[in-house]
């Protein structure tokens, strides 16, 4: 039986009109089942993804969904933050309501959506459910404490592919970038790309992480569409791509290179659709860029 708790939404920011909204769901810390009192844990590792039972405008009924923290556990326990987008596919049903003058309401009205728990009947513990518990190539689960520490890690978001990483980065602010001793601690890069100006996510916070540590932390947030003349980041696709049509497709990874010339000395993780993440892949593959290891996500 899935167990769930009501958890009050307690924020709901529009980042682009009907695109994008920034999303936290606050859950209590102590929940009642059949008359037994259970408090609520929350140790989601950063990159992994809750779920949640939000209303769906197509079908009219709460869907089950997942969603990719984009906060840590670790400084906002029993706070889920995440960043989502409207899809625009035929099948959109959640996706579009998330970004409603219904969901606005539900905000105002501090209503609660659901969201899964775990519980450990004998600790009377409720934990929040995490997507997963491994590290594997098709997650984005951060690495255990003492291995991410030694990483230099190139991270590649498209849209809203941005959440695991921001979990990332702040979970690493929060460590010290894993600083300690005579250890140097990890260095991560962010390639952030977005169509447009008003699509970055949390961009004053990454600007600031960076000038705070320049030593572990590089921001590249990339604009695909359109940009302000005053623009000083990236312009253009990161990687671009002709068809020939029949699947055929010439990919050309020179932007990226640009950017991320030492791949080969990476750790890459990619996370967006499933376009943009294959291309990327399929890019480094034929031009013999072989990253120390690539895991992606994407939804
Ligand atoms: C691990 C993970 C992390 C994610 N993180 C984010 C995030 O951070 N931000 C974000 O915007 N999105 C994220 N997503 C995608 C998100 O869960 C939704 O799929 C997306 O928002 C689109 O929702 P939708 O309801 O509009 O359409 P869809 O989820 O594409 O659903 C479309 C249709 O497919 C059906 N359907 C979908 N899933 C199922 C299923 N499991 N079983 C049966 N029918 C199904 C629906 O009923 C509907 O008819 C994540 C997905 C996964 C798997």
């Amino acid at each position: 039986m899935e167990h769930v708790v009501g958890a009050r939404i307690h924020q709901l920011r529009t980042i682009d009109p009907g695109e994008i909204r920034l999303v936290q769901l606050a859950l209590p810390e102590e929940m009642e089942i059949a008359g037994k009192r259970y408090t609520i844990r929350d140790t989601m590792r950063p990159g992994t993804a809750f779920l949640a039972k939000p209303w769906g405008d197509r079908t009219g009924k709460y869907r089950r969904r997942m969603y990719t923290r984009s906060n840590t556990s670790f400084n906002q326990p029993r706070l889920l933050e995440t960043f989502i987008n409207h899809t625009h596919r035929d099948q959109s049903d959640t996706s579009s309501w998330w970004q409603s003058a219904m969901a606005i309401d539900w905000f105002e009205k501090e209503k609660t959506v659901e969201v899964r728990l775990q519980l450990d009947e004998e600790a009377g513990d409720a934990w929040v459910y995490e997507n997963t518990k491994v590290c594997k190539s098709t997650n984005l689960r951060l690495e255990d404490n003492g291995i991410w520490e030694g990483m230099r890690i190139v991270c590649v978001a498209f849209g809203t592919g941005i959440t695991p990483f921001l979990s990332y980065a702040r979970y690493f602010k929060a460590n010290n970038f894993g600083r300690k001793g005579a250890k140097a601690g990890a260095h991560l890069t962010l390639v952030a790309s977005v169509r447009h100006e008003g699509q970055l996510m949390l961009h004053e916070e990454l600007v600031a992480l960076e000038q705070q540590f320049p030593q572990h932390f590089r921001y590249q947030p990339v604009l695909t569409r359109s940009w302000p003349t005053a623009w000083g980041y990236l312009k253009g696709r990161i990687l671009h791509v002709v068809n020939y049509g029949s699947g055929n497709e010439q990919i050309d990874i020179s932007p990226f290179q640009t950017i991320v010339p030492d791949i080969a000395q990476a750790h890459l993780r990619i996370c967006g659709n499933v376009t943009a993440c294959r291309q990327l892949t399929l890019g480094l593959e034929r031009n013999g860029l072989v990253p120390l290891t690539v895991r992606a996500e994407s939804w």
